[in-house]
C-alpha cells in the first residue's frame, strides 16, 4: 500500500508511541493531584511546555495548552476570544479558505450575533491583503487566518496577515498552522494564537497544542476543575502531551530537510503529470511542499480515488473532513479553477514516511488509472 493521504492523517513515528505508552505505565499520576507523584507529573507537564516553547524559540511570551486536537484548539481559542471581546469588538473577519473547524465555529458565532466579515481571496489562493484592509475597523476582535491551506498547499502571508491586524489594538489574529509544522518554518510574530495537531505529524490523532500569547484573552468555553490556566478544564492526559512533546520535536529537526525532500517528490510529480493531456496541476508551484491538488476534468474525483485505491494508492479527493460532502469545494472554487477542473480533483500528500519508491510506484500506477479514464477526460 502506498499510502498518499498524509494531509488526512500520518503515521504515528515509533518513539511517540513507546512514550505514550512508558509514561501511562510508569507516570499516570493526574499532575493536580497533592501527593509527590501528582507533584511529579505536575513538574513533568511543566517541563514538557518548557521544551516546545524552547524548540520554537518562544521564551516566556506564550503559555501553552494541551488539548484533543486542532479541532478543539480552534474551538477553544475562536470562541474564548470572540466572547471575552464580545462587547467591544464583536466583529470576526475570516475567509472561506479555512478548515471546517475554524469556519463553522465562526458560522456558529454568526448566529449568535456576532458580526463576520470574509475576506476576498486571490486566485493564487492567499487572501487578497488589501481588501483585508479595507475590512478592519475598531470593532474588529478577531481575524482567523491559516497558515497553510489544507486542500491545496497555499501558504498565507502571515507576517503580512499581522502587520494589518495590529493596527488595530482590540484585533486578534489566530493562526490555525496545523499543516505547517514540519513542511514549513512557523511564523509566531505578530500571531496571539496558534493550533497544532500531533496527528498531522506522525503525532498520534487525538493531541493538540494552542499556543496563547496573553491566556487573559481567552473566555473558557469548557468549565470545570479549573485545569490548563482554567481555560481546558479536564484531568490532564499527561502521556498523550508528553508524547507530543517527541512529535513537535522530529517536526522542528526535521522540517528544512523534509521541505527539500517533499519539494523534490513534488516537482518531479508535477514534472511527469504535466504530460498527460487533460490532467491539470491545482496547486502552486510555491505552496508548501507536501500538498499537490491536481484535477482531470470529465471524471468525478471520487470515481479516481477508488481508481487509485484499487491499485493500493491512498489519496483524497478534497480533505478527508469534507470528501464526503457532495458540494462543489469552496476552496478550489475560490480560487476560480473551473468547475470541472473542482470535481475531478484530488490531492495527493505526502510526508515525512514517503520515499522515492512511493513515488515511483504512484507514476506507474497513474498511468494505469489515467488509461481507464482517459476517453471521459475534457
Ligand atoms: N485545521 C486544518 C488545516 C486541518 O487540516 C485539520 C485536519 O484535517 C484540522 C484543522 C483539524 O485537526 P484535528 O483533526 O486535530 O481536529
Amino acid at each position: 500500500m502506498i499510502y498518499l493521504d498524509n494531509a488526512a492523517t500520518t503515521k504515528p513515528n515509533q518513539d511517540v508511541l513507546d512514550t505514550f505508552v512508558k509514561v501511562n505505565q510508569s507516570l499516570y499520576f493526574n499532575p493536580n493531584s497533592p501527593h509527590q507523584s501528582g507533584l511529579q507529573a505536575e513538574q513533568l507537564l511543566q517541563q514538557s511546555k518548557q521544551q516546545i516553547k524552547d524548540l520554537f524559540d518562544l521564551k516566556q511570551t506564550f503559555d501553552i495548552i494541551y488539548t484533543s486536537g486542532a479541532t478543539e484548539s480552534n474551538n477553544i481559542a475562536i470562541k474564548g476570544i470572540a466572547y471575552k471581546k464580545k462587547v467591544f469588538a464583536n466583529e470576526i473577519i475570516t475567509s472561506v479558505l479555512e478548515h471546517p473547524s475554524v469556519l463553522e465555529v465562526v458560522r456558529s458565532l454568526e448566529a449568535e450575533g456576532f458580526i463576520v466579515k470574509y475576506v476576498n481571496v486571490l486566485d493564487d489562493g492567499r487572501i487578497d491583503l488589501a481588501h483585508l484592509e479595507t475590512l478592519m475597523t475598531d470593532n474588529v476582535g478577531l481575524v482567523t487566518c491559516m497558515h497553510v491551506n489544507n486542500i491545496m498547499g497555499q501558504i498565507q502571508p502571515i507576517e503580512d496577515v499581522a502587520k494589518i491586524v495590529h493596527q488595530y489594538p482590540k484585533a486578534h489574529l489566530h493562526v490555525d498552522a496545523v499543516q505547517a509544522l514540519g513542511k514549513i518554518p512557523l511564523i509566531f510574530e505578530g500571531v496571539d494564537t496558534l493550533s497544532l495537531s500531533g496527528h498531522k505529524f506522525n503525532g498520534l490523532k487525538g493531541q493538540g497544542v494552542l499556543f496563547v500569547r496573553n491566556i487573559h484573552q481567552l473566555e473558557p468555553i469548557v468549565h470545570g476543575g479549573g485545569q490548563e490556566y482554567g481555560v481546558r478544564s479536564g484531568t490532564v492526559n499527561l502521556p498523550m502531551n508528553i508524547a507530543i512533546v517527541k512529535a513537535i520535536k522530529a517536526a522542528v529537526n526535521q522540517t528544512s530537510i523534509l521541505n527539500s525532500q517533499l519539494r523534490s517528490y513534488h516537482d518531479e510529480l508535477s514534472q511527469f503529470l504535466i504530460n498527460f493531456t487533460g490532467v491539470k496541476i491545482n496547486s502552486l508551484q510555491e505552496g508548501a511542499p507536501h500538498i499537490l491538488n491536481i484535477g482531470l476534468p470529465g471524471v468525478k474525483g471520487e470515481v479516481l480515488v477508488n481508481a487509485f485505491s484499487k491499485n493500493d494508492i491512498m489519496l483524497s479527493t478534497t480533505s478527508a473532513c469534507s470528501s464526503k460532502k457532495a458540494s462543489l469545494n469552496e476552496v478550489l472554487l475560490a480560487m476560480n479553477v473551473p468547475v470541472k477542473q473542482i470535481e475531478g480533483s484530488i490531492r495527493i500528500s505526502m510526508g515525512s514516511h514517503t520515499t522515492s519508491k512511493d513515488i515511483q510506484e504512484f507514476k506507474d500506477k497513474f498511468k494505469l488509472v489515467y488509461e481507464e479514464v482517459r476517453e471521459l477526460l475534457v
